[in-house]
């Protein structure tokens, strides 16, 4: 003890540079886009709180050239700050690793409890030792006579800690910004080692700084997530087009969850780390890129994994004991580079494209068709975009077809349902399963329902023009139309344009499981009704049916949908409880209609089953709208 400190050995040139650092860093990220995460509010602190060390460093050196009269007080006091200043940043260090790790709450409270400890003990001592003149004190000559270092010990135990943590839940993290993390430490320790040796002191607060660059570039601004060790979109652009310049051979994998693919959805962490492990386990120089929340492809170069069959065969078994595990529905897609769709650097609405098509936990591999498919979709997309810039209401590209729907009561054809084609000049018909999915993705539906609709009215008026008896024509609408503000003004405008009475047009909707949109369908049905415009129920019983709330909404006619029509037919148990909810509708004032009746015992069987409507092949295929008359008949 009592060696001496010369404070000559200090010069404010670390603590200057550190301030100047850290002011950088804060107007970068001030600049750039970045997470505001709870993390990065950290982050700011630890920065704050290395401006305020550096600061109270340079002070307490430049107080001592000052002082003469020999009272060291204040010399003393700003030294405890500077410490405390230092130890609150590795305090929030290891918050930050433990909120980066996503530890649990167990694991959390023994962490923090020892680090607090720590901070507090630490402090206390360095305060009561100051107070008693056994730490560090300045003799009368002003020579630096240090105590016991308790800065030190309490330096070397939170750092015991920090390592502590980071190799046992190592894990938790992207291995390469692990890599980055250990790095930037092992920088800290040589600069405080070689400051040590040639008894300097100017760069203590310098060596925090290193791992809270390593944060500011690791976590907060770069590409990739540390969870996950995924990089973005952008990158994978990026990579694809460098193997398409190059002519190099990928493979793909992609792991599509939808449960987490929404705004504010994550995937849990410990699935995260499972597909982290995928991720480097199984292909040389494979890399992760996260497409969405919920969606991660992997892409590895072909020449490196010649054996790529054998290692897909592995990661597929490793796949199924996971799936067995988290049971979490997935759409697996796995394919290799492909020219065509490389040129483009479409890879990703490639794959999404596909998983329109595929079921629902199964593994698809890529084909040649995908791409003539995915070509056949470009095309469909970029006519769905133009219909909806033009918003020409007589595009000629949407056709109206229509069902004839038979009437039991009066045993004629007096309504109909409006079916939507499109008709695209290279590709010809297309049916709506392969354009109403994404004219909703991509919000051109409802100008489609507004074409229909007056392809429609224009068609009920020529018919009562020509002196056909028309009870209506019903149209179908998306649920999601109805979140649109102008979506009833717009119906209104278009029936008022064509001259004919609202009752004339009936509108068809499916049950949404969805309360948001529970409530609002009440309230636009409603108004629809009020207006005088009949509504349908449409696809009833398929999947989820709520009868309760199927019984608030006025409805005035609902669709059962085909599959109630097959179930009926497959014993009479079936038969009786379609037939039992049919006569339920009927007598709550509901008219039922069956869709999809398309022979003698079905419409038998239908009649028998509380029916007033029939629409199928039976009667009709879908035909173009012009062509109703043959099945209308005139007043008289
Ligand atoms: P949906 O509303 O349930 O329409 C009935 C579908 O069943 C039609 O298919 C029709 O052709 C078919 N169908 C009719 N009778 C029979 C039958 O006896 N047996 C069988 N197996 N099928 C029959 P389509 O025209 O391909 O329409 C498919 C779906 O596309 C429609 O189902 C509807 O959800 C949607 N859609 C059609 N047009 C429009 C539209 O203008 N707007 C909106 N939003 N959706 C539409
Ligand atoms: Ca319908
Ligand atoms: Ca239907």
């Amino acid at each position: 003890m009592g060696k001496q400190l010369y404070f000559d050995n200090y010069s404010p040139v670390g603590d200057i540079v550190v301030i100047a650092i850290c002011f950088v860093m804060v107007v970068l990220v001030s600049t750039s886009y970045v997470n505001k995460t709870k993390n990065f509010k950290l982050f700011l602190n630890m920065v704050f709180y290395l401006v305020l060390a550096s600061i109270s460093d340079i002070l307490h050196h430049d107080l001592y050239t000052r002082v003469t009269d020999g009272n060291y007080n204040v010399i003393y006091v700003v030294r405890v700050f500077y410490h405390a200043f230092l130890f609150s940043i590795l305090l929030l260090y290891i918050v930050y690793i433990v909120e980066m790790q996503q530890l649990e709450v167990h694991k959390r409270i023994p962490v923090m409890t020892v680090a607090s400890l720590i901070y507090f003990t630490v402090l206390i001592t360095d305060i009561v030792m100051t107070i008693r003149g056994t730490n560090f004190r300045l003799n009368k000559n002003g020579v630096a006579v240090s105590g016991m270092n308790i800065f030190l010990i309490g330096y070397l135990a939170f750092l015991v800690e920090i390592i502590y943590l980071m190799v046992r839940y190592r894990d938790r993290i992207y291995k390469k910004a692990m890599s980055g993390f250990y790095g930037t430490m092992m920088i800290s320790f040589v600069i405080l080692y070689l400051q040590g040796r040639h008894g300097q002191s100017s760069f203590t607060v310098a060596s925090f700084l290193f791992p809270i660059i390593a944060m500011l570039y690791i976590v907060h601004s770069t590409p990739y997530d540390v969870e996950l060790g995924a990089i973005n979109v952008m990158a994978m652009k990026d990579l694809v087009k460098y193997y398409y310049d190059k002519k190099k051979e990928f493979l793909f994998m992609s792991l599509y969850l939808p449960d987490f693919d929404a705004d504010g959805k994550v995937i849990p962490s410990d699935l995260q780390a499972t597909i982290r492990r995928f991720a480097g386990e199984y292909f040389k120089q494979s890399v992760l890129f996260q497409i969405s929340n919920g969606h991660v492809i992997l892409i590895a170069p072909k020449s490196l994994n010649p054996d790529h069959e054998n290692r897909l065969n592995k990661i597929l078994n490793s796949f199924e004991i996971e799936y067995n595990k988290f049971r979490f529905d997935y759409k697996v897609i796995i394919g290799e580079s492909i020219e065509e769709i490389g040129k483009k650097n479409e890879y990703i609405s490639f794959i999404q494209n596909i998983h329109r098509n595929m079921e629902i936990n199964s593994v698809y591999m890529v084909s040649f068709d995908d791409v003539s498919s995915f070509n056949r979709y470009e095309q469909v997309f970029e006519a769905l975009e133009d219909i909806f810039k033009k918003h020409d209401l007589d595009d000629e590209r949407v056709l109206a077809y229509c069902q004839p729907v038979f009437n039991i009561k009066t045993g004629k054809y007096d309504t109909a349902e409006a079916l939507m084609r499109l008709k695209l000049p290279d590709i010809g018909m297309v049916f709506p399963d392969q354009f109403i999915p994404i004219a909703e993705e991509h919000g051109f539906i409802h100008v489609l329902t507004e074409i229909i609709l007056k392809k429609t009215c224009d068609e009920i008026s020529r018919l009562i023009t020509d002196g056909y008896d028309v009870n209506r024509i019903s149209v179908n609408v998306s649920v999601l139309e109805l979140r649109d503000e102008e979506f009833i003004h717009d119906i209104d405008r278009i029936i008022d344009d064509s001259r004919i009475p609202n009752e004339k047009v009936a509108i068809e909707i499916t049950e949404s499981q969805n309360d948001s949109d529970f409530l609002l369908m009440k309230n636009k049905i409603e108004e629809l009704k009020n207006r005088g415009i009949k509504l349908y129920l449409d696809d009833f019983g398929t999947g989820y049916s709520n009868m309760e709330r199927i019984m608030e909404l006025p409805f005035d006619i609902i669709k059962f949908d085909r599959s109630l029509v097959i179930a009926s037919d497959t014993d009479e148990r079936s038969e009786k409880m379609v037939g039992s909810l049919a006569s339920m509708f009927t007598e709550l004032n509901f008219s039922v209609l069956y869709e999809g009746v398309e022979n003698d015992l079905d419409e038998k069987r239908c009649i028998n089953m509380s029916a007033s409507y029939l629409q199928g092949y039976k009667y009709s295929r879908p035909i173009p709208i012009n062509e109703l008359n043959r099945f209308f008949s005139k007043a008289c």
